[in-house]
């Protein structure tokens, strides 16, 4: 049995009433390989404006049109999941799992703490119940791509979850300490955490 997206994907409707405000999350971590539009994971965009916006945002390639994070699509998460406040941005991924082709959520962090609040770790717990593939990546900046399958990681219960995610990111952040450039949103977006 090949599982299925929420609804609100298999659609590909976004959720009523949210808009992205200031936040440019997608723009800065996302990798972007289209015919009119490259670009590195965790790299801010040419055309982003400092302060957020984008400089053409009328002509923006489709690939920019056509992308939302989870939060833009998933109705259940609340206002702290918008990407530039949860310091987490949420996205969909295609894997093969347990020998099937299935969607994985991937959660893209920027900021070594992020990961660890609760209503993100609370997320985490219930996909990974469900049975969900979930990837965990920290994209600090340009250079930076390192994504670690959780599934394959974590036990069951709070504490393994916890202290897998931590030690996933002390992995990443020593993998990081070796190279690239900050992308700013350490400093930006995140900065009271
Ligand atoms: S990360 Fe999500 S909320 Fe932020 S700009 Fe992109 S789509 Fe909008
Ligand atoms: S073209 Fe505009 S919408 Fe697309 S990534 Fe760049 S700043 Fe963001």
């Amino acid at each position: 049995m090949v599982r299925r997206l929420p609804q609100t994907l298999q659609s590909a409707r976004l959720a009523p009433g949210r808009q992205c405000g200031d936040c440019a999350v997608c723009c800065i971590v996302t990798k972007i390989d289209d015919p009119e539009l490259q670009k590195p994971a965790g790299a801010p965009c040419a055309h982003l404006i400092p302060r957020g916006g984008c400089a053409i945002h009328a002509l923006r390639p489709d690939t920019c049109r056509a992308w939302f994070c989870g939060w833009r699509h998933l109705a259940q998460l609340g206002d702290e999941w918008r990407s530039d406040r949860a310091g987490v941005m949420i996205s969909f991924i295609p894997c093969i799992h347990q020998g099937y082709s299935q969607t994985a959520f991937k959660l893209t962090t920027w900021h070594r703490d992020a990961v660890l609040q609760p209503f993100v770790l609370d997320f985490v717990e219930r996909i990974l119940a469900k049975g969900l593939p979930v990837y965990f990546a920290y994209t600090p900046g340009e250079g930076a791509g390192f994504k670690t399958f959780l599934n394959a990681r974590v036990g069951a219960g709070r504490g393994t979850l916890t202290t897998t995610l931590g030690q996933i990111m002390s992995e990443q952040l020593a993998r990081w300490s070796q190279i690239g450039t900050p992308c700013g949103l350490e400093a930006s977006g995140r900065s009271g955490m």
